[in-house]
């Protein structure tokens, strides 16, 4: 026995099941983090075991299980550091978008988080990030100021520039596990945002306005289109249970573009529930309103440059037909998001829109959902220009060639060389 394994702090499987509940790691030693040393206990213990390593922070993100080896959660690590006079967070492996939203507005300042409190700040941000606010302030991962990584030697390094840096700012280059991350924040307290549910049957007069909105929306303006098969449970809210809606999400840091946005689509259809309001940045996974309730799920996407209305229609009447219930989430990018801030991995800045699908897998044959999955993106191959890495779920297949743009795979590919040339994280 090597003294690592005296501190090696074990957990339980349990301990790496999140959000996802399908095929969860089965590794043969689960290290249960609640430090930097614990992490680097773990990767010693691999490095002197010839162990691959995974690291599991909320499950959010979750594709495949890993069988054998060694899976480090890090769902402990949850402090929060702000520094308001810089602007910045220092934030550990397992922290959720919430701990940081909540550490942060105590000084009127906010993360460029994204649409549900629940998930991991770390996984996040090393897949770009995609937050409710990017159009105005850009990638999550725009934002990040320095990494403090354990690598596959265990050793420990704080990195905030040159080639390891850049690949961990939008790459997820899988090359040790990242203990704390340093993250800009931006001066945001209150926003006017929220969700407006209208029937899926009133696709054509709302769509057209809904294109015309967030085609020339102002940065200030997110807009996000859900098409939601809703269940019919008692638990929802009657004038939406059991409908396929078009849930309408708007975040607006100015406010009037926002209430302009709504007042278009009222006009377009009768909205059935929901509305805008002014609400502080806490409240802002209110706008999504994503369910909490872990399940099994797949998930996948395209980025595209343009975005036809009648593509647009033809990704909801897709969703609508399919087999299989299909949730959608079209949302426009653009703005910051395509502006670079420094060397990084963030692949195909000039998509004008991502289009991602999602189905649950519980009782349902993983073929059944690809070939739904498919036919909602068809009305957008033609124009697809990648992925985001952080938006396949479960085992979807992807061709890794489309989730990064030559340049950013040879970066990718060279850190891996340099940092984990064992592929000890691969
Ligand atoms: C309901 C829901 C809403 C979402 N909304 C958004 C959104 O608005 N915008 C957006 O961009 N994404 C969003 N996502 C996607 C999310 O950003 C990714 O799934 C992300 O990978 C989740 O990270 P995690 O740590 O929570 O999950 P996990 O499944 O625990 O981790 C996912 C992966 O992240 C990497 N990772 C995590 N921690 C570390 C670490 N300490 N060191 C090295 N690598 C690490 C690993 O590759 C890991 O496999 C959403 C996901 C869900 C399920």
């Amino acid at each position: 026995m090597t003294s690592t394994e005296n501190v090696l702090p074990t957990g339980s499987s349990a301990d790496v099941v999140g959000f996802q509940t399908a095929d969860p790691h089965r590794p043969d030693v689960v290290v249960t983090a609640r430090s930097t040393d614990d992490v680097v206990a773990a990767v010693r213990h691999a490095h002197a075991h010839d162990l691959p390593v995974a690291v599991h922070a909320t499950g959010h993100g979750h594709t495949v299980g890993r069988v054998g080896g060694v899976v480090v959660a890090t769902g402990a690590m949850r402090g929060v550091t702000v520094d308001p006079v810089t602007r910045t967070a220092r934030v550990e492996a397992g922290a959720r978008s919430e701990d940081v939203v909540a550490a942060a507005a105590e000084h009127g300042l906010a993360p460029l988080s994204g649409s549900f409190p629940g998930v991991g700040v770390v996984g996040y941000t090393l897949g770009g990030g995609l937050g409710l606010l990017g159009r105005e302030f850009g990638w999550a991962s725009d934002r990040l100021r320095a990494v403090e990584i354990v690598l596959a030697d265990g050793s420990v390094v704080r990195v905030a520039d040159g080639e390891l840096f850049a690949a961990l700012r939008g790459g997820r280059p899988s090359v040790g596990i990242v203990t704390a991350v340093e993250i800009g924040l931006v001066p945001v307290r209150t926003v006017v945002g929220g969700g407006l549910f209208l029937d899926a049957g009133d696709a054509d007069a709302v769509l057209p306005v809904l294109h015309r909105i967030a085609s020339g929306a102002p940065e200030s303006l997110g807009v996000s289109l859900g098409v939601v098969p809703v269940p019919p449970l008692d638990v929802v809210p009657a004038p939406i249970r059991g409908r396929t809606v078009l849930h309408v999400r708007l975040v607006d840091t100015d406010g009037a573009v926002a209430w302009a946005a709504d007042e278009a689509l009222r006009a377009a259809a009768p909205v059935l529930l929901g509305g805008l309001r002014e609400l502080p940045w806490t409240e802002s996974g209110s706008i999504f309103a994503e369910p909490e309730v872990p399940h099994a799920y797949e998930g996948t996407n395209v980025l595209v440059g343009d975005l036809s209305v009648a593509a647009l229609a033809g990704v909801v009447a897709a969703a609508r037909a399919a087999s299989v219930g299909c949730v959608v989430d079209v949302r426009r990018l653009g703005g910051a998001l395509a502006r670079p801030a420094g060397p990084d991995a963030v692949s195909f800045r000039d998509a004008g829109w991502i289009v991602r699908v999602l189905s649950s897998t519980d009782g349902c044959p993983a073929s059944d959902v690809r070939a739904a999955h498919g036919s909602v993106l068809a009305p957008v191959a033609d124009a697809a220009l990648g992925r985001m890495v952080g938006f396949v779920y479960g085992a979807s297949p992807v061709d890794p060639a489309e989730l990064h743009e030559p340049a950013v795979a040879d970066l990718l590919a060279r850190v891996r060389a340099e940092y984990d040339p064992a592929g000890r994280f691969a």
